[in-house]
């Protein structure tokens, strides 16, 4: 490979990263597709000179040989665990600049993986040997007052959303990271906090604009290719091609939110029970709480964090009914309530600059209720999170290795999880029952996943279709 080893001096560290990680694509799970190595059926580089000379202007496209140091700062995931080292970086400056480079990468079997943020906390926006397709530029968004949806260009984030609507006076159900992007989120599902209100994400999706494994776009909704709509909400993860922008519903705002922290212990010395059976997965209890009430359960090591947040106006009534709990021998500590005029300022506030929280991340989460008996009982939405995050690379083993005794608790809470809030990291916490943790109807999923990609071009780990052979075929492409 022509990398950037000439002037060693300057390069040194960086050529041997580069290094090191072309040598780790020799060994790399991507079977049955073209990589940047030797021997590999890559295109060569007049091959990729005509195509380029095709995109507008405002398409980027990077080469680690060309642009060495940007290419190794977004080889890097936000999860430094789950770091990897594409082929080829392509940010299109439009949407037929995107379908362009999908048409390319089909011809040229090149495996495509699609970013919005990076968030994925299994690196799945990234890959050994990929064309990494950047939907950064094609973040618009557009209100339509008359029929109260929001359409949004795939590389939209959360912030861009709410701060679209909040002239309007109008919400949308997405998640709470002002940086997370609805495209990666939906394609979990996304809670958000007002879920218990109104759904998930997904529930509020009218459309989406799909770009097939060549480029060819499709409508999806409810009545057109209705199966790859319902597989892209809640299962797509890079699974099916790539999503170009989305219609939603939108709800009227709340009048204010109130946000406040409280700190647990999971059991105490003075207690039967615990937090959990108590009070969070006590049907009784939680079915008692306001609807507007939402909040994040975190669970680390013994501690529970859980933050607040409430976007009702029954103030002194949603207190009442939190006092048990508050007042409990399982309470550390709760602050004091802030007030927030719209979902746009609590995105904003919600979360530390991204860069404070990302480092080595293991997460794991139990997304309850988990069968249709509690599903009858509890009438919400409740994720616990579980994990540890730390920035020292000398401590991954132990780390996680120390998350080991927690995780089969956590797991006989729920046999499902959420794909979006879950890692695994070398031999730990792989889970083999991922087709029924993740997904409730697999088999379905998969007849999906064949009549849209049916040579299995578009794959993630964990994702519909990533136990059969990749690239079967290069599918003669259509664009
Ligand atoms: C700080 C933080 C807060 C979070 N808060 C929430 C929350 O409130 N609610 C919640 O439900 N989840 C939450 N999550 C989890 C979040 O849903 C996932 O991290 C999700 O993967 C992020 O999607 P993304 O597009 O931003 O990230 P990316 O890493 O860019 O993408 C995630 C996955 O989606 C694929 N993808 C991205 N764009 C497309 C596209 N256009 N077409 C097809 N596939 C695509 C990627 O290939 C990858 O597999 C949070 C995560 C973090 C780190």
């Amino acid at each position: 490979m022509t990398f950037c080893c000439r002037d060693m001096n300057r390069w040194s560290r960086l050529c041997g990263l580069v290094l090191l990680l072309s040598h780790a694509l020799m060994h790399s799970a991507n079977a049955g597709f073209c990589t940047p190595t030797p021997g590999s059926c890559w295109p060569s580089r007049s091959t990729f000179s005509a195509w380029l000379a095709t995109l507008s202007s405002t398409t980027r496209v990077y080469t680690p040989d060309t642009t060495p140091e940007f290419f190794l700062s977004e080889a890097t995931s936000m999860n430094l665990l789950k770091s990897n080292f594409p082929g080829l970086i392509v940010v299109p400056g439009t949407e037929a600049d995107l379908r362009s480079a999908m048409y390319f990468a089909s011809k040229n079997r090149i495996r495509v993986v699609a970013r919005c943020s990076g968030h994925d906390f299994n690196g799945r926006s990234n890959g050994r040997g990929v064309m990494l397709i950047k939907t950064e530029l094609l973040n618009w968004t557009l209100y339509d007052d008359k029929t109260q949806a929001i359409s949004f260009g795939s590389g939209a984030m959360h912030a861009d959303i709410y701060s679209a609507l909040v002239p309007y006076n109008r919400v949308y159900i997405g998640g709470q990271s002002k940086t997370v992007c609805p495209a990666g989120c939906l394609a979990g599902g996304c809670h958000g906090l007002m879920s218990r209100q109104y759904g998930l994400g997904i529930d509020s999706i009218l459309e989406i604009r799909f770009a097939l494994f060549n480029g060819t776009v499709i409508t999806l909704n409810r009545t057109r290719n209705a199966d790859l709509f319902h597989a892209y909400l809640g299962a797509g993860q890079n699974s099916f091609g790539v999503a170009l922008s989305f219609k939603a519903q939108t709800y009227p705002a709340p009048p204010a939110i109130l946000m406040f922290d409280a700190l647990f212990d999971a059991t105490a010395d003075n207690a039967p029970g615990n937090l959990l059976s108590n009070f969070f997965l006590n049907a009784t209890w939680f079915n008692d709480m306001p609807r507007e009430l939402a909040g994040n359960i975190n669970y680390e090591f013994g501690s529970v964090k859980v933050k607040f947040v409430y976007t009702g106006t029954d103030y002194d009534g949603t207190f009442q009914k939190l006092q048990p709990l508050l007042e409990s021998p399982f309470t550390r500590h709760v602050t004091d309530p802030e007030v927030f005029p719209n979902m746009y300022e609590v995105a904003l506030n919600l979360y530390p600059p991204v860069t404070d929280i990302w480092a080595r991340k293991f997460i794991t989460s139990g997304f309850l209720p988990q069968d249709q008996e509690v599903l009858d009982t509890i009438s919400s939405i409740i994720v616990v999170l579980f994990g540890a995050q730390w920035f020292d690379p000398h401590e991954d083993r132990d780390r996680v290795a120390g998350m080991e005794p927690y995780l089969s608790g956590l797991y006989s809470l729920a046999p499902t999880s959420y794909s979006n809030e879950f890692t695994s990291w070398g031999t730990y916490n792989n889970v083999s029952d991922w087709k029924t943790r993740f997904f409730s109807n697999y088999d379905s999923l998969l007849a999906v996943k064949k009549k849209y990609d049916p040579c299995n071009l578009m794959t993630a780990k964990f994702a519909v279709g990533s136990d059969q052979p990749t690239a079967i075929c290069s599918c003669a492409p259509k664009g």
